[in-house]
């Protein structure tokens, strides 16, 4: 099988949210087709990918380089032997010549690649994602996973009313985890804001915060102290993600859960974390973007390295990355996966026709990826497809 054709479209978001640390209002996205000269029902056999949330689009860097390389390989170099394409190979055509080390903004388009030749390798045996990377890297074979509902972005006008009304639309769409933002406001407003939604939960559900990676050292620590005594499930991204230092210092102080990762590329990122970092096994949460940090075949790495300190699979709940990150949570058997209380964002729609209950979602037997069942398939996919 033949790679013939390699398309990248570069989507506006347009979602006039804001964080603690950045503005959406001009963010993009990627989205990635490979073409092969294999039919699929008289069309040809195609694999996709859809970035995920907050690094921009990768369309430069995959015209530049990647696309072309892919393209003047030889197709036994990314042969799987049995007639279709072996998506580690086609990782290691589209790395090859790059340095180690200085990640930058490559690991993301590399995890298009990825993602693409997953969907693809998947599609060919067909198989839903999640089944393939179960009976490929001998994992029990689940479609159903646990899920939390990511929002609670700040609002000008009538901010803890949009808030509740929020979780209260998540928590009748079947959600059970849930998570906020804080670092925006005052803490003392950041704790009104908290304990709104705390009132609102009914047994077993859960609260996390995410502040965005903002915090200096002594607002951390005064933000620690004062959530210390909220039953809250983790705080995310306390203070800067690559100050591993200043985690190892808050992980010392505080017994609240720490959740950081999705802001680290690589496995020599992750390995950083886990040496350096200070984290705990038996309670913090490891965060790492599939997608950003080159795509499956890399996150295999970090889940290795996982392993070696000591670091059980349960501790991973993948940053966005909708339903990559969904099939990759089932099939490498993570903790669980993030999705967006707001479900008419673009992000929102990739997973909405997901069903959900009891804080869990139950992925399709489509196969690949599942991109095709979702209601924002044409809107991201129109002008890639062939
Ligand atoms: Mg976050």
């Amino acid at each position: 099988m033949r790679i013939v054709a390699v398309n990248e479209r570069t989507i506006p978001l347009s979602a006039a949210s804001r964080n603690a640390s950045i503005s959406f209002d001009a963010m993009t996205a990627s989205a990635i087709a490979i073409v092969t000269d294999a039919s699929d029902g008289g069309k040809p056999l195609t694999g996709i990918g859809f970035d995920s949330v907050g690094r921009y689009g990768h369309g430069a860097l995959l015209r530049e380089r990647f696309i072309p390389r892919l393209l003047a390989a030889d197709p036994g170099d990314y042969a799987d032997g049995d007639g279709g394409i072996d998506p580690e190979k086609v990782w290691a055509v589209a790395m090859r010549n790059e340095k180690p080390g200085g990640h930058g903004e490559r690991s993301g388009a590399i995890g298009l690649i990825d993602a693409a030749a997953f969907d693809l390798a998947a599609k060919r045996k067909g198989l839903p994602l999640w089944a393939y990377l179960a009976e490929r890297y001998q994992r029990p074979a689940v479609n159903v996973i646990d899920i939390y509902a990511s929002g609670g972005h700040y609002r000008t006008d009538d901010d803890i009313g949009h808030l509740r009304a929020d979780i209260h639309k998540a928590i009748t769409r079947g959600h059970r985890r849930f998570k906020i933002k804080i670092g925006g406001i005052a803490l003392g407003e950041d704790i009104r804001r908290i304990e709104a939604v705390l009132s609102m939960l009914e047994d077993g559900m859960t609260l996390a915060v995410d502040g965005n990676g903002t915090f200096s050292r002594d607002t951390a620590f005064a933000y620690a102290e004062a959530l210390s005594g909220l039953p809250l499930a983790w705080i995310e991204e306390p203070v800067h993600p690559l100050d591993y230092d200043l985690h190892r210092d808050m992980a010392e102080r505080f017994p609240s859960p720490i959740a950081t990762g999705e802001n680290l590329f690589s496995a020599d990122d992750a390995r950083n974390l886990l040496r350096y970092g200070g984290l705990r096994a038996d309670r913090d949460i490891l965060q790492f973007d599939i997608s950003l940090s080159y795509g499956i075949v890399e996150y295999r790495r970090i889940l290795d390295i996982m392993s070696d300190h000591g670091w059980s699979r349960a501790q991973c709940a993948p940053h966005a990355g909708h339903l990559l990150a969904f099939n990759v949570v089932a099939g490498f058997g993570l903790g669980c996966a993030e999705t967006a209380i707001d479900e008419n964002g673009l992000f929102g729609k990739l997973t909405s026709a997901v069903p959900v209950g009891d804080g869990r979602a139950t992925l399709s037997d489509r196969a690949g990826a599942g991109l095709e069942t979702s209601p924002a398939f044409s809107e991201i996919f129109s002008g890639v497809l062939q």
